[in-house]
């Protein structure tokens, strides 16, 4: 099984639905009210536990109920926790308005992910015990920081996903092996908009990146070789949420067990697109099995 460490945000995302989102001073009525266990951390784990990964998530959540059901959505999707601390104080929230076009705005809280601010006792040796840490900007940078040069350290492929996005140091980049931003984050990244030019320019600062193209699919390009493109499958989309966390947990997975890049970017975007036809972020995520039956129809429809 392929071993995957996270180090990561969790966060609960506590969701209402409106008719139109209140302007600054206003009271609206809402429709409803859910909360969803979340962070960018977290769903990444949860992907690629689902993928058939062996997954450990460090991070830590908050001593309040929320933590409490942010641990066991993990350990329900078989990650390990141990690593996982409970701090004082609040877990991390995020405070999403959803409109009835699907248009949203959201308030992200640290709570506990401000504290982690570096590596644990123990956190090196489940990095160097794993195939690939998978990292994104949720935590604060000394802590990404920390757990890429401890990855590579050890040869742990470090898969980094640049969001939400900001400038990312140069030391930081050098320890990243995989990129992958989605087209907004490649732009903000390198000023183009232009998702191949953007790509082309990444790879003065990591050795392969694949940016994510929503509906498109995926651009993959590496250092000396061609640009490649994925299609996305097409399937109707009814809830996009998470649709970029699953495919790097996927990605991840599928290249710690070896399948060349190709195969891995077609399996991963399988998957991505199953999760985009169920609604939530982790509760959309489909298993190993599901991934591996919807690859094998598309792979049909193809030939
Ligand atoms: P999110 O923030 O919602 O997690 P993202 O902005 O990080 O997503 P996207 O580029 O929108 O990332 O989507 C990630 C991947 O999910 C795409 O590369 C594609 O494989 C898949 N995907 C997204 N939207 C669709 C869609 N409408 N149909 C099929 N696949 C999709």
């Amino acid at each position: 099984m392929t071993a995957i460490a996270v180090l990561g945000s969790t966060n609960m995302d506590l969701v209402a639905y409106v008719p139109k989102a209140p302007r600054l001073g206003e009271t609206v009525t809402g429709r409803a009210f859910r909360t969803v266990p979340g962070g960018k951390g977290a769903n990444q784990a949860v992907a690629a536990a689902r993928a058939g990964g062996e997954v450990v998530m460090i991070g830590a959540v908050g001593a309040d109920e929320f933590g409490v059901r942010l641990r066991s959505a993990l350990t329900a999707a078989r990650v390990d926790t141990a690593a996982l601390r409970t701090v004082e104080g609040a877990s991390g929230t995020a405070h999403i308005t959803v409109d009835d076009e699907g248009g949203n705005s959201i308030i992200v809280i640290p709570g506990a992910n401000a504290a982690v601010t570096g590596l644990e006792a123990g956190d090196e040796a489940r990095i160097a015990a794993a195939g690939a840490l998978l990292l994104q900007l949720e935590l604060p940078l000394s802590a990404v920081l920390a757990g890429a040069r401890a990855a590579r350290a050890h040869g742990v492929r470090t898969v980094l996903t640049p969001a939400p996005a900001r400038p990312l140091p140069a030391d930081l980049l050098a320890a990243t092996d995989l990129l992958v931003p989605n087209e907004h984050e490649a732009a903000a990244l390198t000023g183009l908009t232009d998702p191949l030019q953007a790509a082309e320019a990444l790879l003065a600062d990591v050795p392969e990146v694949v940016v994510t193209l929503g509906a498109a699919g995926v651009l993959y390009a590496a250092r000396g070789r061609e640009p490649l493109t994925v299609p996305a499958p097409r399937v109707r989309a009814m809830d996009t949420t998470a649709a970029g966390d699953t495919f790097v947990g996927a990605l991840a997975v599928a290249l710690g067990e070896g399948r060349p890049m190709p195969e891995a970017l077609r399996w991963a975007s399988a998957a991505a697109a199953l999760s985009v036809q169920r609604p939530g972020a982790q509760d959309s995520m489909p298993t190993r099995a599901e991934t591996d039956a919807f690859a094998a129809a598309q792979r049909g429809a193809a030939s």
